[in-house]
């Protein structure tokens, strides 16, 4: 009995090993406190003074009349046979599952035939960050669920870099469905998809979204500058502050570019009033 939670004390101490080192290449020095410290903390304090500021980690309320998602330019298709709810991945508001009703067992483009699931998006409804990546992996095609292989264990250590929780954040794609071989996705298969990317950022209405990498920086911006200029720089997509940033699986082969994304997250993190950590 003791012998297995020494085990998982000893996944979890491996866990965050890895997790500081990651902050300390990125050239993080401090780290925000728990959002349940904070929390703690904030109670404590305004126990004490009612005139107390507004907790960073604060859950962000939901729009307040969350807009009907609509797929312009793709034929709205009701799921056949499928029904979708709320606690579905990447659906938590009436909006997001309207749009996943929408996109129903979709067959609009060659990949449909292909995937094993459909990864629509995962994260807070009413994040004000969205991050949006190429298209599934091996590992996403399987679970149904953005960023679930190496590369995105990467983007969730980011994320807590900054100081949310994956939870907090929206995690989508440019195409819902994985093409064959990690292929990059073609203009049809783009054209198809699109549209339910805009509908979920309509639904969502997130302050920021972060491109990962050239795939996604290119498509959104219609630009074909390489990701190290487009990078660092701030753009506007669907009425939506843009920054681009280095795809994490690059990251994972170009340790030494972390540095760099790390101050593209400090920009976005800036603008989202967080305190950016010190460098030192
Ligand atoms: N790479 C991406 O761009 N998206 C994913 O969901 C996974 C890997």
């Amino acid at each position: 009995m003791s012998g297995v939670r020494d085990e998982s004390v000893a996944e979890v101490a491996e866990e965050l090993r890895r997790h500081v080192a990651w902050l300390a290449d990125a050239g993080v020095r401090e780290v925000p406190s728990p959002p349940a410290l904070v929390a703690a903390r904030a109670a404590t304090a305004s126990s004490h003074d009612h005139g107390a500021p507004a907790r960073a980690n604060q859950p962000l309320a939901p729009p307040s009349a969350p807009a009907r998602a609509t797929a312009s330019t793709a034929s709205p298709q009701q799921a056949a046979g499928g029904a979708y709810a709320l606690s579905d991945k990447g659906c938590g508001s009436a909006a997001l599952l309207a749009t996943r009703g929408d996109l129903g067992e979709c067959s609009r483009c060659k990949l449909g035939s292909g995937r094993t699931k459909l990864v629509f998006g995962v994260g807070n409804p009413a994040a004000e960050l969205l991050f949006v990546g190429e298209g599934p992996g091996e590992d996403e095609d399987l679970q149904g669920e953005p960023f679930v292989g190496r590369a995105g264990q990467l983007l969730t250590k980011m994320i807590e870099a900054m100081g949310f929780r994956r939870a907090d954040v929206y995690i989508a794609n440019v195409v819902k469905c994985r093409p064959p071989g990690n292929r990059n996705p073609e203009p049809d298969e783009i054209a198809a998809c699109e549209p339910f990317l805009r509908a979920q950022i309509a639904a969502i209405r997130p302050k920021i979204i972060v491109a990962l990498g050239k795939f996604a920086a290119q498509t959104l911006l219609r630009d074909t500058s390489a990701i190290s200029r487009l990078r660092g720089r701030w753009f506007e997509y669907g009425g939506v502050r843009l920054m681009p940033t280095f795809h994490p699986a690059y990251l994972l082969r170009s340790p030494n570019e972390k540095a760099k994304a790390w101050e593209d997250l400090q920009l976005v993190m800036n603008e989202l009033g967080r305190t950016p950590q010190q460098r030192r």
